[in-house]
């Protein structure tokens, strides 16, 4: 469902993602971990175009991100047309992106309201269901500042999941987190998992990725560096630069 062939961004002289090729099946959870730097959330940016790549290209679902193409040229899309392609992409960042003056059932029923036209109603009702989903049942009136972090997390996945959206991508989710919180967080995601939502999750959470993830991808200086399996990648990693990065992390 993602396909990302020979992806370079440059910020000035600056090249930060110098050839990424990454594809992702339906239902498939893709880990992307490596040191900080290395350009795991620029690559995420650039799935939601976000962030313009330099060079390369990104499908989702067979459709070109952020250009139309014609003959051998691209072509930059309306920002009418790009909003019709970030509707299937979800997105949760490090630092929850609520609407601080919305209660909670709002902050997740607005999104496919405003951009779908779902009927009111219909979006209120699959709110519900999705705070039930992600332990926040009877919660809907509360404000982000009532919640804990790991609550106003939980909310901000649900916010994306309203938009039915067909990709999930987390960029490290639970690291603004106190430690107690990260776990319901990750409970959620694994549910999530589990239902079949194709997920790419950067994070530092390597007992999460051995358990979740179908695939490690391990990123460093904006080359994908090894992938592999979940496991394999972790107890057997076959790069020097892999095995540093691991050895680091315990
Ligand atoms: P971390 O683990 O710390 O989140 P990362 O792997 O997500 O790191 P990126 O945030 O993608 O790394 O950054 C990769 C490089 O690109 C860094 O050197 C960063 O300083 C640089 N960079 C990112 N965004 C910009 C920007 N808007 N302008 C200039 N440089 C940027
Ligand atoms: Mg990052």
């Amino acid at each position: 469902i993602v396909e990302a062939v020979d992806v370079h961004k440059s910020f000035g002289s600056l090249d930060v993602l110098k050839g990424i090729n990454l594809a992702v099946s339906k239902g498939e959870v893709v880990c992307l971990l490596g040191p900080s730097g290395s350009g795991k959330s620029t690559f995420l940016r650039c799935i939601n175009h976000l962030e313009r790549m330099t060079r390369g290209r990104i499908f989702v679902d067979s459709r070109l991100i952020g250009y139309h193409e014609r003959g051998d040229a691209l072509y930059e899309m309306s920002s009418k047309d790009l909003a019709a392609q970030r509707r299937d992409i979800g997105m949760v960042f490090q630092r929850f992106n609520l609407f601080a003056h919305q209660d909670v059932l709002t902050n997740i029923s607005q999104p496919p309201i405003l951009n779908r036209g779902t009927p009111r109603a219909e979006a209120l009702d699959r709110a519900r269901e999705l705070l039930k989903m992600v332990d926040l049942e009877g919660r809907g009136s509360a404000y982000p500042y009532q919640l804990s972090g790991g609550q106003q997390q939980r909310v901000a996945i649900a916010r994306a999941l309203a938009m039915n959206p067909k990709l999930m991508l987390f960029d490290e989710p639970t690291s603004a987190l106190d430690p107690e919180l990260v776990g319901e967080v990750l409970n959620v995601m694994r549910k999530l998992a589990a239902d079949g939502m194709t997920m790419i999750v950067v994070t530092h959470e390597l007992s999460f990725a051995r358990e979740v993830a179908d695939r490690i991808i391990f990123m460093d200086q904006g080359v994908v560096v090894e992938e592999g399996p979940a496991r394999e990648l972790l107890d057997n990693p076959r790069q020097q630069r892999t095995q540093a990065f691991l050895r680091r992390m315990h």
